[in-house]
């Protein structure tokens, strides 16, 4: 089949392939631990599922507005009141299926051919796919472990040119777990006015972060950047609702009219029963989020220490989200691999444990192991990889 041209260059998600791979072999009975997972391993809190039951037997299962029910925008303009201290009018928020979903909207709209947005590397896999499927240039900046994964002002000003039109701020990221800290984004924030561009922060990890560190949306920081800034937001990972697929956008009203207008023929609307359990994860009660989040937290405070000890395996504390990202180039060269993606396929096929490569994120001396699995799993697949790596060694 000859397929579109706009096709032909995309890569198939990394974390899905990996995914597919592990289950695969699960399915033949092999015994594999995945942390290739994207997602929390908690069921969606009881609160929700008894909310989306009730709309359901209430009879609300027709279509919505395209850019979600009022009510659900009313809940997420509520959410970033009480968390952000940011003030949205409905004709500023737009529901969409899942944070993925609102961000291909927003490139779709957004972007010309040739115009250019920023993406800071290690970067979640989707970002310059999505951006190139919207005939837009990713142009990357190279956030180093020395400079704990995070881009500088600097480097973001030496990037821009005048086809830029973005810059992507991840905060907490995926995969590396980094928070940019308020006098960063600060600067971050200067630099794009100045340029008069376009920040998009994604956030879907706010609620995922540990120690001291606080989470602050580059939007809160002035009149300024609250204009220039598109928030990116959903319940999949605070709330462990990965499959019921809702995000949303929170900016400028004539981008959102426009990102609205596209969804009302595209996907017509977010699925409405998830609507209504998102409207009962923002207005409910948080606690399962904060429960889940100390879950999280005792998990990486027992696996780091196991993973940093492993040989050749260089890896930087995380402050948010749920990815360890260790360097491992130097475990893979000294086990007698040509790669880290080969020695990634080694991981899965002879230690029986599902990681991903970081070549997928940009950072191809890496892998990403994600603790959003029992603490059992996790210490079990560290001690394989562990023996792995000195077996060869
Ligand atoms: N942004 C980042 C950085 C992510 O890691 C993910 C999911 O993995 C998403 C956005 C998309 O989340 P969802 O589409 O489930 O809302």
């Amino acid at each position: 089949m000859n397929l579109a041209k706009r096709v032909q260059t995309l890569t198939p998600s990394t974390t899905l392939a990996i995914t597919a791979k592990a289950n695969e072999l699960k399915a033949q009975g092999v015994d594999i631990i995945g942390l290739g997972a994207g997602e929390p391993d908690y069921n969606t809190p009881e609160n929700i599922l008894e909310a989306a039951y009730q709309s359901m037997k209430e009879g609300k299962t027709k279509y919505t507005p395209a850019g979600g029910l009022p009510a659900l925008k009313e809940a997420i303009i509520n959410k970033l009141e009480r968390d952000q201290h940011l003030s949205y009018k409905p004709n500023e928020i737009m529901v969409g299926i899942g944070a993925k979903h609102v961000l291909y909207t927003l490139f779709q709209v957004l972007l010309n051919e040739g115009d250019e947005v920023i993406i800071p590397i290690p970067y979640w896999v989707s970002y310059p796919e999505q951006v190139k499927l919207a005939q837009g240039v990713p142009v990357y900046i190279e956030a180093t472990a020395s400079q704990q994964y995070k881009i500088s002002a600097v480097q973001l000003k030496e990037a821009i040119t005048d086809r830029t039109k973005a810059v992507i701020i991840n905060s907490p990221s995926n995969p590396t777990g980094m928070i940019y800290s308020k006098q960063e984004l600060e600067e971050l924030a200067e630099v794009c006015r100045e340029a008069g561009i376009l920040i998009v922060s994604d956030e879907i990890y706010e609620k995922l972060i540990y120690g001291d560190v606080t989470h602050t949306s580059i939007a809160e920081l002035s009149e300024d950047a609250k204009n220039r800034t598109i928030i990116i937001n959903g319940v999949s990972k605070s709330h462990s609702m990965t499959g019921w697929r809702i995000g949303y956008a929170a900016g400028d009203a004539g981008l959102i009219k426009a990102m609205t207008d596209l969804a009302s023929h595209s996907t017509s609307n977010p699925t409405t029963t998830s609507q209504y359990a998102a409207i009962e994860a923002y207005n409910g009660t948080q606690e399962t989020v904060e429960e889940m989040r100390q879950a999280f937290e005792s998990r990486l405070e027992a696996i780091f220490p196991k993973v940093e000890a492993i040989p050749g395996f260089s890896v930087i504390r995380p402050q948010g989200a749920f990815y360890l990202l260790p360097d491992v180039s130097e475990a893979a060269r000294k086990t007698g691999f040509d790669s880290v993606d080969d020695f990634a396929t080694a991981l899965l096929t002879e230690a029986n444990v599902a990681v991903i490569p970081g070549s997928g994120f940009g950072a191809a001396s890496t892998i990403r192991l994600s603790y959003a699995t029992s603490l059992d799993a996790l210490t079990e697949a560290v001690e394989r990889i562990h023996k792995f790596v000195t077996s060869k060694w």
